[in-house]
Order: structure tokens, then sequence, then C-alpha cells
């Protein structure tokens, strides 16, 4: 734990949506106790997006890092918004490394990832606000990424999963259905899955439990 000195230099202030501590209801780290730190902005516009990522609140660091004391588990997860995106993404992992946190994130892989991250949830899109070709992945995050995660819409085009070598790979490939028409989106994973058993289905287990 830092010195006493050490708390009394964390001034800055730093914009954040929400932080707060829940269990991780998706992907590798399912059910594991997480504080998620949710960054304001993004430079996507998906029409389902389930975050209102447009607003702020200005955390002092010191109350950020109080924050991260409040429980004994030492996983982080960075969201959004797109945390790639934001400018005190940097001082977020360093007051988090320096409590001796395990960061994961999950971005939408338009922007590289800081190497202090340790866990990178990938997860494309499609809606880009004409910046970048649907779907985009900047070069820098093929190799980062430990888990895709591309959710399934009405719209989603499986031909986009081709570009992916599961082969031999050690990366996990997920598939989340869009809630608004779960059970039409769950179905067309599922038989997706029988012809691809790369692939594998990923649900927000989060909603299924009601909490956030
Ligand atoms: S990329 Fe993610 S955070 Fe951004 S609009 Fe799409 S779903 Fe929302």
């Amino acid at each position: 734990m830092p010195s006493k000195n050490a708390d009394t230099k964390l001034e800055k202030s730093i914009q954040l949506n929400e932080v707060f501590w829940t269990l991780q209801g998706e992907g590798r780290w399912t059910g594991h106790r997480a504080l998620f730190v949710r960054f304001p902005f993004c430079n996507y516009d998906c029409p389902w997006c389930d975050t209102d990522y447009s607003s702020f609140e200005k955390w002092n660091e010191k109350n950020f890092v109080d924050m991260t004391r409040q429980e004994k588990a030492k996983l982080a997860v960075l969201t959004g918004g797109e945390p790639m995106a934001h400018k005190h993404l940097m001082d977020v992992i360093r007051l988090l490394k320096g409590e001796g946190f395990v960061i994961a994130c999950e971005t939408n892989g338009s922007l590289p990832v800081p190497k202090e991250v340790d866990w990178v949830t990938t997860s494309p899109k499609r809606y880009t606000q004409g910046k970048w070709e649907p779907y985009f992945i900047h070069p820098s995050v093929l190799n980062r990424t430990n888990e895709w995660k591309y959710v399934v819409d009405a719209d989603f085009d499986f031909n986009i999963l081709n570009r992916h070598h599961t082969k031999g790979s050690e990366q996990i490939f997920s598939l989340s259905p869009e809630y608004s028409e779960f059970e039409k989106n769950t179905h067309r994973i599922l038989e997706f899955i029988k012809e691809n058993p790369a692939w594998k289905l990923s649900l927000q287990t989060h909603k299924w439990l009601g909490i956030r």
C-alpha cells in the first residue's frame, strides 16, 4: 500500500462516467468481483449501446484510490464508452497499478491499448460515425487481444468473422446476442457455432442477475 506521503500527492482531477464494485458478468472473468471503471465518451455510435457515456463526473485521485481500497478484490475492468479514447486513461492505469490491480479492459479495437493492460477484450463494432471502416481493428490490437467478442444483432453478417484465424490460437472467440432480440440472435449464434466450434456463446450474466 502506498505511503501516506504518496497519498497527499493524489490531487489531480480525472473525468469518469462511473466507478463501482460489482461482479464481472461476461467473458473470461465472469463471476469475479471487480472494480468497474467506466470512461465517458465513445468514438462509435452503436444504436443498442446500453451505456449512457455522454456525461462524466470529476473524480479527485484521492477519492478514486479510496474507492479501489473499499474491497479486497484486485481486478479492475476498464470500459466505457471507449477507454482507449480518453485523456485520463493513463492516470487511471497508474493509480490502479499502484494499488496492485490486474487490469482488464473492453475496447472496440479502433485504438492502441497500453502495454500496462493485462487482459484485452476487443469487441469491434460497425457503427463508426463514418471515421473508420465498419469493424475496424487497429493493427496493434490484433495480437494484444485476449478475447474477441462480437455482438450479434439482427443485421450481423457472420462473414466478418472469417478474418480471424482461430486454428491453433490461444485467443478466445465469443459471440454475444444483442438483447432487444435475444432469442432470435441467440438462435443465430447457436446455428453458427455448430459449424464453427472455435466460437462460443457469451451471455451477459449480470443482466440475468439484475445487477450492473
Ligand atoms: S463501441 Fe461500445 S461504448 Fe461505444 S457506442 Fe458502441 S457499444 Fe457503446
